[in-house]
C-alpha cells in the first residue's frame, strides 16, 4: 500500500496560480504518483514514472510545465505526446483546468481528424503547451508549422502504448527537434526494453518513480454508491437485499447512527446487534461471540469497536459512513474476501465526499465500481435475509469450571438431549462462561434440555440469548 497520510499541494513551492486552481478543482492532497514525482520534477529532473490512468499522472507532469510557463513567449514550451486522440483530448482538458488561472494560456491539441492545414494556421496564433499524437505532430513539424526550439519539457504519456503502436521513429524525430537542455519525462504503465533504450538515448540521469500496485490478493468486489445522507437507511436495505449475505458488518463513523440503524433493522425482524466502544466488555464479548457463531447476521459497528473483532470471514462489509482515511478503509474491508473466499465491500459516499472516494482509491490503488442506484424504495427484507441460522445459549460455567466442549456437546446430543451433532455449532469457552450455538429451529428444545438437566454432573445457569 502506498502513502496513507496524504500530503497537501500546499507543501510544494508552487505558484499562487497553480495552488488556487488545484484548490478550485477540489484537489487537496497529492495522489501517490504526484507526491513522489512532483518535488523531483519541480527541480527539473528527468523522470520515468510508472503509473496508470486514474492515478493523477496528468497533473504530475502538467503542474511542472505550468510552473515554468512564460506567457509572454508565444512559442510552445511544453510538449506532451500521447498515443491516441482520446488521451490527448483528456490530457488537454486536465491541462486547461490546471491552467485556468493563467490568463491567455494557449493549450493546443494536435491530432488527426482535423485537417493538418487548419491546425497549422491555428498555430500561427501562438501556443504555450502542445499536446498531440506523434504522427500529426511530426507532420506539422515537417511542414514548418510547428517550432519546438523553445520547448523546455517533453512528456511521453503512455510511452509503452506509443511504442506498441509503432510510433518509435516519430517519437525520436520529434524529441530530436527539441533542444537538449530540455527536461524529458516518460510515463508508462509497463516497461518494455524499448523504453530503456529510448531513455538511454534521450534522458539525463532519470529518476524512476513507481507507485505500488495493490497485491492481487483480493476476491473483493468493491462498490461505491453516491447516497444523500437522508437516503442512507433506505439504500442500506436495498444493498442488503441485493447482496444476500450470512454475515455483514455495517460500519459507521459515529456511535449516534448505530442505534437508529439497529432499531430499524430489528423492527424489520433482522437478527442484528450494535457494537461500539460504550458497551461493557461483557456485552461486547457476547455480541462478538454471537456474531462469530452465526446468531447475528449483521453487526452495526464503529471503527473502534471493529478493531478487536476476531472474525475469519465476512460476506459483506458496508461502509454506511465513508471511512475517514485509507487505513480505516483497508482495515474495514480486510475482513472480507479472506482465505480465497469472495466478499463484497459496499461504500456509501455523500455527494460532497466524492474527493474522499478518489483519495482513497488512489492511496490504495483500488478501483470502485460505481453503479447507479435506481429510485426503487425498499421497505423490508426477504425472510431468508432476516433470521440467523443459529441461536446462542449461554452457560454459567467455563474452562475454569473444568468444562470442555465435549461435555457440552454431550449434554446436548447425548441420551438426555435430543439434538443431532450437526445442530450444534461453535462452542466458545471462557473462564466461567460458555456460549454455544445451536440451530435456530432447535433453540427452545436445547435450552429446555440444558436447563432441566446437568452438565458433567453439575447444574449451571442457562440462558437463551436474544
Ligand atoms: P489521470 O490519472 O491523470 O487521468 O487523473 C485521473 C483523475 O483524477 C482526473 O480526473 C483528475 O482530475 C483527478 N485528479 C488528479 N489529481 C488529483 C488530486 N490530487 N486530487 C483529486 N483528484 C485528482
Amino acid at each position: 500500500m502506498s502513502s496513507v497520510s496524504p500530503v497537501p499541494f500546499l507543501s510544494l513551492p508552487l505558484s499562487e496560480k497553480i495552488l488556487i486552481a488545484v484548490k478550485e478543482l477540489g484537489y487537496e492532497f497529492m495522489t501517490p504518483i504526484q507526491e513522489k514525482s512532483l518535488p523531483l520534477l519541480l527541480e527539473g529532473k528527468d523522470l520515468i514514472g510508472q503509473s496508470r490512468t486514474g492515478s493523477g499522472k496528468t497533473a504530475a507532469f502538467a503542474i511542472p510545465i505550468l510552473q515554468n510557463i512564460r506567457l509572454g513567449d508565444n512559442y510552445p514550451q511544453g510538449l506532451i505526446l500521447c498515443p491516441t486522440r482520446e488521451l490527448a483530448t483528456q490530457v488537454g482538458r486536465e491541462v486547461r483546468s490546471l491552467g485556468r488561472r493563467f490568463e491567455g494560456l494557449q493549450v493546443v491539441i494536435l491530432c488527426g481528424g482535423v485537417p493538418a492545414r487548419e491546425q497549422a494556421q491555428g498555430l500561427e496564433n501562438g501556443a504555450h503547451i502542445v499536446i498531440g499524437t506523434p504522427g500529426r505532430i511530426l507532420d506539422l513539424l515537417n511542414r514548418g508549422a510547428l517550432d519546438l526550439r523553445d520547448v523546455s519539457t517533453v512528456v511521453l504519456d503512455e510511452a509503452d502504448k506509443m511504442l506498441e503502436m509503432g510510433f518509435e521513429e516519430e517519437v525520436e524525430s520529434i524529441i530530436e527537434a527539441v533542444p537538449t537542455s530540455r527536461q524529458t519525462l516518460f510515463f508508462s504503465a509497463t516497461f518494455p526494453e524499448e523504453i530503456g533504450v529510448l531513455s538511454k538515448s534521450y534522458q539525463k540521469n532519470p529518476v524512476t518513480v513507481k507507485v505500488e500496485e495493490p497485491a492481487e490478493t483480493t476476491a473483493i468486489q468493491e462498490i461505491a454508491y453516491e447516497v444523500e445522507r437522508d437516503d442512507k437507511s433506505n439504500v442500506l436495505l436495498r444493498v442488503l437485499q441485493q447482496h444476500p449475505a450470512e454475515s455483514t458488518i455495517v460500519f459507521c463513523n459515529h456511535k449516534a447512527n448505530i442505534a437508529d440503524i439497529v432499531t430499524r433493522l430489528q423492527d424489520l425482524g433482522v437478527d442484528c446487534a450494535p457494537l461500539h466502544g460504550d458497551l461493557e466488555q461483557r456485552d461486547r464479548d457476547r455480541v462478538m461471540a454471537m456474531f462469530r457463531n452465526g446468531s447475528y447476521r449483521i453487526l452495526v459497528a464503529t471503527d473502534v469497536a471493529g478493531r478487536g473483532l476476531d472474525i475469519d470471514h465476512l460476506d459483506l462489509v458496508i461502509n454506511y459512513d465513508f471511512p475517514r482515511n485509507a487505513e480505516s478503509y483497508i482495515h474495514r474491508i480486510g475482513r472480507t474476501g479472506r482465505a480465497g473466499r469472495s466478499g463484497t465491500a459496499v461504500s456509501f459516499y455523500e455527494p460532497e465526499e466524492d474527493g474522499k472516494l478518489f483519495e482513497i482509491s488512489t492511496a490504495t490503488g483500488r478501483k470502485f465500481e460505481k453503479p447507479k442506484l435506481g429510485f426503487k424504495n425498499q421497505h423490508g427484507l426477504a425472510p431468508e435475509l432476516r433470521k440467523a441460522a443459529m441461536c446462542t445459549i449461554s452457560i454459567s460455567g467455563g474452562r475454569k469450571d473444568k468444562l470442555r466442549p465435549g461435555d457440552i456437546l454431550g449434554a446436548l446430543t447425548g441420551e438426555s438431549g435430543g439434538l443431532q451433532g450437526s445442530e450444534v455449532g461453535k462452542i466458545e469457552l471462557h473462564d466461567h462462561l460458555c456460549y454455544v450455538a445451536v440451530s435456530a429451529k432447535m433453540a427452545q428444545e436445547a435450552f429446555r434440555r440444558l436447563r432441566d438437566g446437568k452438565i458433567k454432573g453439575q447444574k449451571f445457569r442457562i440462558r437463551l440469548e436474544e
